[in-house]
C-alpha cells in the first residue's frame, strides 16, 4: 500500500471519516478477542487476519463468528470460505495482497526475536502504515527501539508495548509521574484469570519463561503435556516476580526514572477466569514541596486481560494512524503518546 493511499483514508477530524482498514496477525487468544473488540467499531473495519498456517482477507470485512468457528474447528483461517488461503508464509503473503492501514500484531514473541523479525518483513516488503504490538520483554522492545531509524525510513509508524503491561499501566505510570519532582518507584502488580491455558498458549509459555530456572527457549520448546504437568504442580497458578518487563525501559527512555526503580510481578490463574488479585500500578515519588506520596491506579476486577490488552492496542493504533497521516514515522512506545478512543 502506498503512503498516499493510507493517508487518504484517514481524516480523524471530519465528522464521517472513512473507516480504517485493520488487520490482526495471530489468531489465538488475543487475536480472536481483537476481532470481537473491533466488531462494533465504526472507525475501524476488520479486513485481514493471519495465523501460522494461513490467512483471510475480505475488503468488505471479516465476520468474527465465522472466523473463530473455522479457526477452532480446523486450526486455521486458511480454511475460511470465501477469503481464506492456506499458507506457510501467511504474514508475507497477506502483506503483499491486502490493502490495510494498520495491523495489531497479536503474535507470540517466541523466539524473543520474532516480533522484530516480523517488523523487518514489513520493511522489506516496502509496506507503509501502522503496526502495533503488545510485546512484554525489555530485550524485545529494545530490539525494536534499535530499528527506529529503519522504520522511519520505511514510512512505518510502529507502536510498541501497547497491551496492558507494558501498555495501559505504563501509560498510567507516565501520567501519574507528573505530580512528582522525583519518582522513587513504579510497582506494577497484575492478576490474570483465564479459564484454560490453551486459550492463551503463547501468553502462558512466555510467562513460564519468567519463572526461575526457565529461559524463553526452554519455555518455547515445552510440549503441551509438559506445560500441563507444570501447571498441575501449582494448581494452575503461575507466580511471577521481578519480571523482565519493558515497562522499565519505556519509562527510563522518557527520563521518568531509571529502570531499576520499576518492578513488575503478578499471579496468573490458568484455571479460573476470576482474577487472583486486582491489577494495579503504584507510583511513589516526592513532590516539589518534599512530600512523599503514592498514586495507585487499579483496573476493575471484571475487566479481562483481553479487554485490557486489545482496547489499548486499538487506541494506540488510532493514535499511530494519526501520526502516520502527519508524516511521523519510526518507533513510539505506549508511554510517550496517549491512546485515542476508537468509536
Ligand atoms: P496464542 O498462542 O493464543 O496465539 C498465537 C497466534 O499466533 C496463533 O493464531 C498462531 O497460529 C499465530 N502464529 C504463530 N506463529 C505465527 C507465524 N509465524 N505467522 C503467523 N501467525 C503465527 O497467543 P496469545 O496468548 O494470544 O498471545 C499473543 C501475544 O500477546 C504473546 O506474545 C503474549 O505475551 C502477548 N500478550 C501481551 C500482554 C500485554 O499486556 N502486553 C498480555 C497478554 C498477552
Amino acid at each position: 500500500m502506498d503512503r498516499e493511499h493510507a493517508t487518504s483514508r484517514v481524516n480523524l477530524s471530519s465528522s464521517q471519516p472513512a473507516a480504517l482498514r485493520v488487520g490482526v496477525l495471530g489468531f489465538g487468544g488475543l487475536g480472536q478477542a481483537a476481532a470481537r473488540v473491533l466488531a462494533p467499531k465504526q472507525e475501524m473495519h476488520w479486513v485481514a487476519a493471519a495465523d501460522r498456517k494461513g490467512y483471510a482477507y475480505d475488503a468488505q470485512g471479516l465476520d468474527p463468528d465465522s472466523c473463530i468457528a473455522v479457526y477452532r474447528s480446523q486450526g486455521s483461517l486458511g480454511y475460511l470460505e470465501p477469503g481464506g488461503v492456506l499458507s506457510n508464509n501467511s504474514i508475507q503473503e497477506l502483506i503483499g495482497r491486502a490493502p490495510v492501514d494498520g495491523y495489531f500484531l497479536a503474535l507470540p514473541n517466541l523466539p524473543n526475536t520474532f516480533m522484530a523479525s516480523v517488523a523487518r518483513q514489513f520493511i522489506q516488503a516496502g509496506w507503509q502504515g501502522v503496526l502495533v504490538d503488545a510485546i512484554k520483554r525489555t530485550s524485545a522492545v529494545e530490539q525494536l527501539l534499535a530499528m527506529a531509524d529503519e522504520l522511519q525510513a520505511a514510512g512505518i509508524t510502529y507502536m510498541t508495548g501497547c497491551g496492558a503491561t507494558p501498555g495501559l499501566l505504563t501509560a498510567a505510570a507516565a501520567l501519574a509521574a507528573q505530580s512528582y519532582a522525583e519518582i522513587h518507584s513504579v510497582k506494577i502488580t497484575f492478576g490474570v484469570g483465564i479459564a484454560n491455558w490453551e486459550a492463551y498458549r503463547a501468553t502462558v509459555r512466555e510467562d513460564i519463561a519468567h519463572l526461575p530456572g526457565y529461559t524463553v527457549e526452554q519455555a518455547r520448546a515445552m510440549t503441551d503435556a509438559e506445560v500441563e504437568a507444570l501447571l498441575d504442580q501449582t494448581n494452575g497458578l503461575i507466580m511471577l516476580e521481578n519480571m523482565e518487563h519493558a515497562d522499565d525501559v519505556m519509562l527510563e527512555r522518557l527520563g521518568i526514572c531509571s529502570r531499576d526503580r520499576v518492578t513488575v510481578g503478578g499471579i496468573v490463574d490458568t484455571r479460573n477466569p476470576k482474577k487472583p488479585l486486582s491489577t494495579n500500578v503504584q507510583v511513589t515519588g516526592r513532590t516539589f514541596e518534599g512530600k512523599i506520596s503514592t498514586h495507585t491506579f487499579t483496573l476493575g476486577d471484571e475487566t479481562s486481560m483481553a479487554a485490557n490488552v486489545c482496547g489499548p492496542a486499538f487506541g494506540y493504533l488510532k493514535t499511530g494512524i494519526g501520526l502516520h497521516q502527519r508524516g511521523l514515522y519510526g518507533l513510539f512506545t505506549a508511554a510517550e503518546v496517549m491512546p485515542q478512543f476508537v468509536r
